[in-house]
């Protein structure tokens, strides 16, 4: 059986590739490529997961070389965006790194993201952010100004960032629009990673939601626009099953719905084409 007859370029927005814990590039996109899937779009993993922690350096360039051998030898097309996960600020500060010394870590990190998107090896800054758990005030300031440098950078190499946070409601949607607005980031060029169904523009005002491919999620945000694109933030980890959603969700779901007329094979061709080509500036 042919999974994706009409070869709608499926894309999922957010999967991770570790060869160290999971399945590594090429047998993950043959899982993705077998279910229907075409493209991935494939954010670094945070440094220690590859062993060597805080060489945020190695970390995108590992991005970069996993995107390349899944572009050689499988049918699906890979793309890398590097950044640095919020995550590391709060590692740097507990291994006893300062404040301003992490940050100065963390920013040249960036800048090293961003001469990567500049040399076109990579197409975003991401993921970025700041952390999805409870920190301390005095980190949370710091944890803001990485995110407004990381997007200050996007901004001047003309790219977008994927931004890693808490889980956002309309207020962080609009926080973060306002955050782009002040730096001179065009708002779609926002894409808010582990998105819900905010989809309308008085829900995310401008930014570009990445909607987790759950069954609830989609089914909810399409009755209310086409406007998105799909992710699963697979981790390829095998100690973390479980996790999040498996690799071959985003084909399988988008497939499915078509099947059960949940989603036309037009609002297919919006999300994993249109979209994606828009939004990254891209062909795909
Ligand atoms: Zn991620």
């Amino acid at each position: 059986m042919i999974a994706n007859p009409n070869e709608i370029p499926i894309t999922d927005n957010h999967i991770h590739i570790d060869p160290l814990n999971g399945h590594g590039p090429v047998k993950t996109a043959k899982l993705f490529y077998n279910a229907g899937g075409r493209v991935m779009i494939i954010p670094n993993k945070p440094s220690w997961s590859s062993g060597s922690e805080f060489n945020f350096k190695e970390g995108m360039d590992l991005g970069i070389k996993y995107v390349e051998e899944i572009n050689q030898s499988t049918g699906v097309k890979a793309f890398p965006i590097c950044g640095v996960h919020p995550a590391e600020y709060s590692r740097l500060l507990r291994a006893g790194r300062s404040f301003d010394e992490s940050y100065d870590l963390m920013t040249k990190a960036l800048d090293y993201g961003a001469y990567l998107v500049n040399e076109n090896k990579t197409i975003a800054i991401g993921e970025i952010g700041r952390p999805h758990y409870e920190v301390s005030e005095e980190e949370l300031k710091y944890q803001n100004l990485i995110m407004k440098y990381g997007m200050e950078l996007a901004k001047d190499v003309q790219c977008p960032v994927q931004l890693h946070t808490e889980s956002a409601t309309e207020d962080e949607f609009r926080e973060f629009a306002l955050l782009a607005d002040e730096v001179g980031l065009k708002r779609e060029k926002v894409i808010k990673h582990f998105s819900g169904a905010y989809i309308n523009e008085d829900e995310n005002f401008g930014l570009t939601p990445s909607l987790i491919a759950s069954k609830d999620v989609i089914k909810k945000a399409i009755k209310k626009g086409n406007n998105f694109l799909m992710e699963t933030d697979f981790l390829d980890d095998k100690t973390r099953p479980g996790a999040v959603l498996g690799p071959k969700t985003v084909p399988k779901r988008t497939l499915d719905f078509i099947r059960k007329g949940i989603l036309t094979e037009e609002d297919a061709f919006q999300i994993h084409e249109r979209n994606v080509q828009r939004v990254y500036n891209i062909e795909i």
